[in-house]
């Protein structure tokens, strides 16, 4: 199905089509009909083109914001660790304290550590217990409740120090 076209174009462009269609041996409107053909489907490449420069920019764009949170994630990974590594050696410390010798056992005279006072609360070799080796002089001003609960709490901290450092609490 053809339909008709008129326009009006300049006597050069008409002499200009003449020959190019006598110079591929084709009829005026075959040429016509060949070089509009070509002229729209360029143009339509020249617009998908500019749509692809486009998706290219906005692909660099999304890169470089996603360079940018890639570092930050491995900045914050980074940061994590240090504290993870400041907590093992804060807790290694801890640990190697609770390990000193701070009484010996009113019962059997052996060596009492740290972990035994605070942790287990009893003598490892007789298991006398212990506590009251901790329990502050009557003339002293510590609250006796408050004075408590803080040497539970440094038991558990013990407790925890010693698990983390590998070892048994008692
Ligand atoms: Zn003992």
């Amino acid at each position: 199905m053809s339909a008709v076209l008129y326009t009006r174009v300049p006597e050069a462009l008409k002499q200009a089509l003449a020959a190019h269609a006598v110079g591929r041996g084709l009829s005026q409107t075959r040429a016509i009909v060949e070089l509009l053909e070509q002229g729209l489907a360029g143009s339509a490449d020249e617009r998908s083109l500019a749509e692809l420069e486009g998706e290219l920019a906005r692909s660099h764009g999304e890169l470089a914001a996603t360079r940018v949170r890639v570092r930050e994630a491995e900045l914050a990974l980074q940061a994590a660790r240090e504290r993870e590594e400041q907590s093992a050696r804060t807790y290694a410390a801890f640990a190697a304290r609770a390990r000193q010798v701070l009484a010996r056992c009113p019962r059997c005279g052996k060596p009492l550590r740290g972990s035994d006072l605070l942790v287990t609360g009893r003598c490892p070799h007789c298991d006398q217990a212990v506590t009251e080796l901790l329990a502050p002089a009557p003339r002293s001003a510590l609250d006796q409740t408050e004075y408590l609960a803080l040497l539970g709490a440094l038991g558990l901290l013990t407790g925890l120090a010693l698990a983390s450092a590998g070892e048994e609490a008692g």
